[in-house]
């Protein structure tokens, strides 16, 4: 089962694919995640893109991708979130894989920006936490794993605008295309509320 993630930044995608990709037992691969554990030359130069809020060159995103779904523990499937990003992803990954299902999350921008700007995250686990709506226990301390936890660098007022920019205009019109597979959810619930109606949506 290979399923795609799509939604606006602040939709909850990632802590939702996290979710069903453990129930699931297959692996769950953000593009943004693979991106923020690179190291030396590589990673200032996606970095500069990154903290910008702009968007990676699609053939370094899909070399990087095709690498991590080529691996052993992919065999079964995989949730991916952040990638596509645009249509010509979209085509890319085409001609790599076959994708069975594609979860849509909704949200309003408003609410988007609302919930980015109080996100922190842990960099060693991946949990996202909401300083408003979901906070950790311990200020700053992840619940999961007590690492430190830390603001992302793309998630300040310009990076955010831009990046719900190109959600509208260069990601959400690959939704069309897979128009026979796709379920939408609103994002506007509880996490569990949402999650339960994925996993009816994908029954
Ligand atoms: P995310 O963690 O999904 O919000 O991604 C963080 C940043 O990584 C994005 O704003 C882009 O700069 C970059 N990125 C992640 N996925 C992709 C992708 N599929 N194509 C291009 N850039 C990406």
């Amino acid at each position: 089962m290979n399923i795609i993630f799509i939604g606006p930044q602040g939709s909850g995608k990632g802590t939702q694919a996290k979710i069903l990709a453990e129930e699931l037992k297959i692996p769950h691969i953000s593009t943004g995640d693979l991106f923020r554990g690179l190291a030396g030359e590589l990673k200032n130069e996606v970095d500069s893109y990154i903290n910008q809020g702009s968007l990676v060159p699609d053939e370094l995103t899909t070399k990087i991708l095709k690498e991590r779904i080529s691996k052993q523990d992919c065999k079964n499937g995989y949730i991916l979130d952040g990638f596509p990003r645009n249509l010509n992803q979209a085509g890319l990954l085409e001609k790599i894989t076959k994708i069975n299902k594609v979860v849509e999350i909704t949200l309003d921008d408003k609410l988007a920006i609302q919930r980015i700007s109080s996100r922190i995250s842990c960099k060693k686990c991946g949990t996202v936490y909401n300083l408003v709506t979901n906070p950790p226990k311990r200020k700053e301390i992840c619940d999961n794993c007590q690492t430190e936890l830390y603001r992302r660098a793309d998630d300040n007022p310009d990076a955010i605008k831009k990046r719900l920019e190109t959600y509208h205009n260069e990601t959400s019109p690959i939704l069309q295309k897979y128009k026979s597979v796709l379920v939408s959810v609103n994002g506007d619930q509880e996490i569990d509320k949402i999650a339960e109606e994925i996993r009816e949506k994908l029954r």
